[in-house]
This record gives structure tokens, C-alpha cells and sequence, in this order.
């Protein structure tokens, strides 16, 4: 407990009280937690970034044996201004901010997905990846990392003849075996999968596709992280309706 200095990046925030505003800061060594920022609200406008969602730098934090930080000071490294400028990757980073908390929850470090959302909101910042792209990339390596890494090998019953994906399983399986909650998987959705689960951790945007192929994939993704987390996200509901004018 007391004083640290922690590289984060603010993936919610609130306002809070008078002029202050709740923080959820994702930190290399202690995860997601919950932060104040006393006065964040008044600061001027060099240092009103510095407590604004997709900030990322360097917090000085009192820890307190309270479940509640306080943030001292920041030194911003990046704030992602690509993206708080562009109401599509805005509503899209926050349902990928989301679906991190409901994975991680709060005190849980996890460096390695830590890194993974910042690449990841990097390349739709300044990489101009489709945000459909980006989407399905996040969410199936979000389940890979954090222990629901897909089978895409033989079926469960050990037939190679593997023609859809069961979202139940988390597996390809054959026509026999296929269950209701499942859908046919084209051989160019299959193997962008395949990429993304098994790709270096820096080279997870490194494959090519068209809408068509993108739209697929993330539809899978989607379900897929869905079934598992078992909850629907209201920022999912309004990045699609958003995407969609
Ligand atoms: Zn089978």
C-alpha cells in the first residue's frame, strides 16, 4: 500500500461528486481498479485529458487499504485522439473496455491483455483497421488469453471432417456432432481464426480480408464471447446502431 507509479490506461470513466470523476484504470500490476481523480473535472484543458477514457500514461497513485485509489498525478503518454474524435471506433472501444471488466473483473493482473487492448486500440486508431476487423480480433484473442482458447482441431469425436463451429463447445465439430447453438464456418473465416488464436501477440492485426470475410468473423466472435460471458452489453447495442447510420 501507498504511493505507486503504474503505466495504465483509463478504460471508464465517471463523473463523480463535485467536479471529480470515477476512474476504472486497467494497470500493469494490479488490473483494472477503481481510481479518483479529485478535481479532474476543473483542471485546465492541458491536464483535463489526462483523466479522460483511452488515456494512457503514467499514474502516481495512493493505494489505501479502501478498495478505492486516488490518482495523485499523470504523466499521459497517449490519449488516442483518432479515436475520441470518431463516434464509430468511440462506441467500439468502450464495448471492447466493457467486455474487458466483465472478463477480468477488478484487482486481477493481467499484463499480457493489457497489452493486447492497446494494441488493439492502437490499430484502430492510427492503422485504420475496419472496425469489424478489430472487433472479431479482440474478442477471440480476449477468450484465448483469458483460458477460452477455441478448438479448432479434429471434432470431439475425433472425426477430421469438421464443417461448423459449436459455440457451446468453443470447438469445430463435424455434422454429426453439431449441436444447435453452432454455425458453418466458410474456409476464409476458418482460417483467420485459426490466425488469430495462434499469432505472435504483436502480429494479431497482421492478416488481410474483405467486409464480407470481417462481417463473418465477428458475428463468430461475437457469439462466441456472448455464450460464454452470458450477458448482453448495452454499449454492443449502441455501437452496432451507430455503425449501422
Ligand atoms: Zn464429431
Amino acid at each position: 500500500m501507498g504511493t505507486v507509479r503504474e503505466h495504465g490506461l483509463i478504460i471508464k470513466q465517471n463523473d463523480y461528486g463535485d467536479g471529480h470523476r470515477m476512474l476504472n484504470i486497467f494497470t500493469e500490476s494490479y488490473g483494472i481498479i477503481r481510481a479518483v481523480s479529485y478535481g479532474a473535472k476543473r483542471q485546465r484543458n492541458s491536464s483535463a485529458a489526462s483523466s479522460q477514457f483511452m488515456c494512457f500514461g503514467e499514474f502516481d497513485l495512493y493505494l489505501s487499504n479502501r478498495d478505492i485509489a486516488n490518482v495523485n498525478s499523470v504523466s499521459v503518454t497517449e490519449t488516442f485522439t483518432p479515436i475520441t474524435e470518431d463516434i464509430v471506433k468511440l462506441s467500439l472501444c468502450t464495448y471492447l473496455a466493457d467486455i474487458t471488466y466483465a472478463m477480468l473483473g477488478e484487482n486481477n493482473p493481467d499484463e499480457r491483455l493489457l497489452k493486447t487492448l492497446l494494441n488493439t486500440v492502437y490499430a484502430l486508431a492510427y492503422r485504420n483497421e475496419a472496425p469489424d476487423k478489430v472487433k472479431a480480433v479482440y474478442e477471440l484473442r480476449l477468450m484465448t488469453i483469458e483460458g477460452y482458447m477455441p478448438n479448432l482441431g479434429v471434432c470431439g469425436c475425433g472425426s477430421r471432417e469438421t464443417c461448423a463451429f459449436d459455440f457451446d463447445k468453443g470447438s469445430m465439430v463435424c455434422r454429426s456432432c453439431r449441436g444447435k447453438n453452432s454455425t458453418s464456418v466458410s474456409a476464409g473465416v476458418y482460417k483467420a481464426m485459426y490466425y488469430i488464436t495462434q499469432a505472435e501477440d504483436k502480429r494479431i492485426f497482421s492478416f488481410t480480408g474483405n467486409d464480407t470475410l470481417f462481417k463473418e468473423l465477428e458475428n463468430i466472435s461475437e457469439r462466441y464471447l456472448l455464450t460464454h460471458i452470458d450477458r448482453s452489453f448495452r454499449s454492443l447495442d449502441y455501437y452496432k446502431k451507430i455503425k449501422d447510420m
